[in-house]
């Protein structure tokens, strides 16, 4: 065990999924490795299942400044969360484009009765 694996293996540990030997190691290596021990300490103070709950409010700034900063030091150490919080933050922009898209104006050239069909079409789809 060095400092990269325990790294890598930091996530499974947290949730569980080690088998009890390479949790061992892991603790193992903690007690001889400050920088671990730290690593270990930081991420039991906040988990994945933390960040999570707060992920909505990240992304759209409204996270107070002592949770932020919790966050973010979670997410310096953790490739999961990072990778994660990318993939969401993919999905907002893209429910946004879309949602703008309905919103905009259709062209006037458009028959009153197609825009009608089109909204109940949009509307039968999303239920
Ligand atoms: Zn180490
Ligand atoms: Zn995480």
């Amino acid at each position: 065990m060095n400092c990269k694996d325990l790294r890598d293996k930091l996530y499974r540990y947290f949730e569980g999924l080690l088998p009890n030997a390479e949790e061992e190691a892991i603790d193992r290596h903690a007690e001889a490795c400050p920088e671990c021990a730290g690593l270990l300490k930081q991420w039991s103070e906040t988990t994945c299942r933390d960040l999570l709950d707060f992920i909505d409010d990240y992304v759209d700034g409204t996270l107070a400044e002592s949770v932020r900063t919790v966050f973010e030091r979670h997410l310096a150490i953790c490739t999961q969360c990072v990778d994660y919080l990318d993939g969401y933050r993919k999905a907002i922009d893209g429910a946004r484009a879309l949602g703008k898209a309905e919103r905009a104006a259709p062209p006037a050239s458009m028959p009153p009765e197609l825009i009608a069909a089109i909204l109940a079409a949009r509307k039968e789809k999303r239920s």
